[in-house]
C-alpha cells in the first residue's frame, strides 16, 4: 500500500483541476498551507480553486495569493477537493462539509483526533504545521521552496510554532526553515509583512482584554473575555484577536488560558492554550471541539458567563486544580 505523502503527489500529477478548502477563520497556517499548494499546482499547469468559508483576514492582505480566495462553492467538477489543516470537516463551513467524503478528496491535516474523512488521508500529528506537509509535497515534485511558495510555507509554519518558539518546533522544523532562507527569504522583512498589520483600534482591543484578565486555580489558569461591545467600541473584529491568547502564558506561574470570545448573545468561542504536559485538548474535545494538546478551542452554545462556567468547571476537573478565584 502506497505511503499517503506517494498517493497525494501521484493524485496532484494525474489531477487536471483541483479545489482546496481550509477550516473558516482561517489562521497563518489554514493560509499559508492553501496557497502553497496553489502555488504548486499553479506550476504544474493544474486548475486552481481557493475556497474558505471565511474572507482573507485583514492581517494577511499581504500574501502572495496565487489565485483569490472564494467564499463560494464553485459550481463545477474537480477532480481532487483537498481539505487542509481541517480537524473537523465542519470546520470547512458547512457548504463544503455537506458534499465532502465521496470519492475525490483528500484530507491533509495535523490535527489530533482527526476523523479520517476523506478518500485519501494523511494526518499526521508530528507535524508543526500543514505548511510543513506541504513541503513535503514540494519535495516529493521537485519544486524548489523559493520565492512565493517558500513565503506560504514560512507563515504556515511561523504561525503554528509561535515563531519557532512552541514545542511543536522540531529540528525538522527548523531544517525547513533552513531551506527557505537558503532560497532567499529574507526573515526580518517577513516577520514586517505579518506583525506590522495592526490598527489603533486592536490595540485598544488588546489593552481592554488584558486590563480586564483573571486568575483561577491558584493563578494556574488565565482567563480573559472579548464582548461583542468591546469590539464595538474600539471598531474590531474577530480578525483583530489572533495571537491574544497566548499572552496570558506570560504572567508568571500561568500554566493554561482560556479565551471566552462572544460571538452572540448565544454563542461562546473558546480557545485554550498551554505549555508542557497540560493537555487543553482534553478540555475542548469534552466540549464539543478539538485542536492539539497545548493549542485548542471549541464553541458553546451558552452566553458568555454560562459558558465561562462550564469551561472552568471542565478545566478544574482535568487539571486538577480547586474551582476558587484568586484574584
Ligand atoms: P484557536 O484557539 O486559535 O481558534 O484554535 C486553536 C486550535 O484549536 C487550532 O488548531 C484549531 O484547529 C483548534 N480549534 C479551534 N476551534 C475549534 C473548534 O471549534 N473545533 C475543533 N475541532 N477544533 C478547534
Ligand atoms: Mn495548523
Amino acid at each position: 500500500m502506497d505511503s499517503p505523502i506517494k498517493a497525494i503527489s501521484q493524485r496532484l500529477r494525474d489531477g487536471e483541476s483541483f479545489l482546496i478548502v481550509a477550516h473558516s477563520s482561517p489562521d497563518g497556517d489554514a493560509i499559508g498551507s492553501s496557497t502553497a499548494l496553489g502555488h504548486i499546482l499553479q506550476s504544474m499547469g493544474k486548475r486552481v480553486v481557493l475556497y474558505n468559508e471565511s474572507r482573507l483576514p485583514k492581517p494577511f492582505c499581504w500574501v502572495p495569493l496565487p489565485c483569490p480566495l472564494v467564499q463560494d462553492v464553485p459550481n463545477e467538477k474537480f477532480d481532487w477537493i483537498i481539505s487542509l489543516d481541517c480537524g473537523d470537516k465542519h470546520r470547512m463551513g458547512s457548504a463544503m462539509a455537506e458534499n465532502f467524503g465521496a470519492k475525490g478528496t483528500i484530507n491533509i491535516d495535523h490535527h489530533l483526533g482527526n476523523p479520517e474523512f476523506a478518500e485519501i488521508n494523511w494526518v499526521d500529528t508530528g507535524y508543526a504545521a500543514v505548511g510543513e506537509m506541504i513541503a513535503v509535497l514540494a519535495r516529493e515534485l521537485d519544486m524548489p521552496l523559493s520565492d512565493k511558495l517558500g513565503e506560504c510555507i514560512y507563515l504556515a509554519i511561523v504561525t503554528d510554532t509561535g515563531s519557532f518558539s512552541f514545542g511543536n518546533t522540531s529540528p525538522r522544523t527548523l531544517e525547513l526553515a533552513a531551506e527557505i532562507l537558503r532560497q532567499g527569504l529574507d526573515p526580518s522583512a517577513f516577520v514586517a509583512n505579518l506583525q506590522n498589520q495592526w490598527t489603533l483600534g486592536r490595540m485598544k482591543l488588546w489593552s481592554r482584554i488584558f486590563a480586564q484578565a483573571e486568575l483561577h486555580c491558584a493563578g494556574q489558569l488565565g482567563v480573559i473575555h472579548i464582548t461583542k461591545e468591546m469590539f464595538e467600541n474600539t471598531g474590531t473584529s474577530s480578525e483583530d484577536t489572533d495571537g491574544v491568547v497566548n499572552f496570558i502564558g506570560r504572567i508568571k506561574g500561568v500554566k493554561a488560558a482560556i479565551l471566552l470570545r462572544e460571538d452572540s448573545p448565544e454563542l461562546t468561542k473558546i480557545s485554550l492554550r498551554s505549555t508542557g504536559d497540560i493537555n487543553v485538548q482534553a478540555i475542548a474535545a469534552e466540549l464539543g471541539g478539538g485542536g492539539h494538546k497545548n493549542a485548542s478551542g471549541c464553541a458553546v452554545h451558552a452566553p458568555i458567563d454560562k459558558a465561562e462556567q462550564t469551561v472552568l468547571e471542565v478545566a478544574a476537573r482535568l487539571l486538577g486544580c480547586p474551582r476558587k478565584t484568586d484574584g
